[in-house]
């Protein structure tokens, strides 16, 4: 059966991740939110640098965003950051610091989505849940359907339901997003080291094409990431004038609408705060400014 030698193979390979080691609820909505696009080995020294700061998540939800941006710095998309630090005010508030184990109630914090809640929900508090990210689909996909099918997402979760064992539900779990991330990799899966190769659809497959790249440097989401960069050294902002001239040297008038629209992006997101000063703005990040929290007067 599939399920049991999966798991068995977790059982002697997995790697020892620190989120591995915990229960805690907090921690775990932590590396969930953090493993969000990014790969485990980088994560381990920004989650134990946020640990440390901010062990509970009542001490998160005491920092300023500012501060909890700064921490973040390097591993990207920083709006995780803000989303993080808001469900932590909002677990504060509405359930008296304690995180809610009921999936739809984690799903209602911001920045937590199906899959988050499901993993925080499983892992944590044990419960056996089916949830799935685009590791555990192609997994999922290839063991059970085979390398041309392209369930929907209704298939998919359906999928992942019918096969998951609800008494080993943490290891099932665990084993899918190992696999996924060691040995069914999306380009090129290697089957011959796959502790599932007789029993799975695809064995063989060649895996997904790659995509031609986008071009990373001067894209938006470059110059979202060094705006948050280099406010993080600026603690108290700077001018908008200033921040498009920090940001790249062939700045002229010309970039400022541009550069408008990027702030303006960044500051619904509550990454930034704009306030206005002496007929420019003044960019810092939230909390930031002189007195602690600032206003917030972002441009709307
Ligand atoms: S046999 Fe190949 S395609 Fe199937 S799960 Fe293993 S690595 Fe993936």
């Amino acid at each position: 059966m599939v399920q049991d030698r999966l798991i068995e193979w977790y059982r002697w390979e997995a790697r020892d991740l620190p989120w591995r080691r915990t229960r805690d609820p907090y921690w775990i909505l932590v590396s969930e939110v953090m493993l969000q696009q990014t790969q485990a080995e980088r994560v381990i020294p920004y989650y134990e640098r946020f640990l440390a700061r901010f062990p509970t998540i009542e001490s998160l939800a005491r920092a300023s965003v500012a501060e909890v941006i700064s921490l973040w710095g390097g591993l990207g998309y920083n709006r995780r950051a803000v989303y993080l630090w808001r469900a932590a005010r909002e677990v504060i508030e509405r359930y008296g610091g304690r995180i809610p184990k009921d999936r739809r109630e984690l799903q209602r914090l911001p920045g937590v989505g199906r899959y988050t809640a499901g993993a925080v929900v499983c892992f944590a508090f044990r419960e056996p849940v089916a949830f799935w990210d685009t590791n555990i689909a192609r997994v999922l996909t290839r063991i059970f359907l085979g390398p041309e099918a392209r369930p929907s997402c209704r298939e998919l979760e359906k999928l992942a339901e019918s096969v998951l064992p609800r008494d080993r539900a943490y290891e099932w779990n665990q084993a899918l997003m190992e696999l996924g991330a060691r040995v069914c990799l999306a380009r090129r899966p290697r089957c011959g080291d796959c502790p599932v190769r007789e029993l799975c659809r695809s064995v063989g497959t060649t895996g997904e094409h790659r995509r031609r790249s986008e071009r990373f440097t001067g894209s938006r989401r470059y110059y979202r990431g060094r705006i948050v960069a280099v406010l993080r050294r600026r603690w108290g902002g700077m001018r908008l004038e200033e921040l498009g001239r920090a940001l790249r040297e062939d700045y002229t008038p010309a970039h400022r609408e541009w550069l408008e629209q990027l702030v303006g992006d960044l500051a619904r997101e509550g990454l930034v705060e704009v306030a206005e000063d002496r007929g420019d703005y003044m960019v810092r990040l939230p909390g930031s400014g002189e007195g602690g929290q600032g206003a917030e007067t972002g441009r709307r």
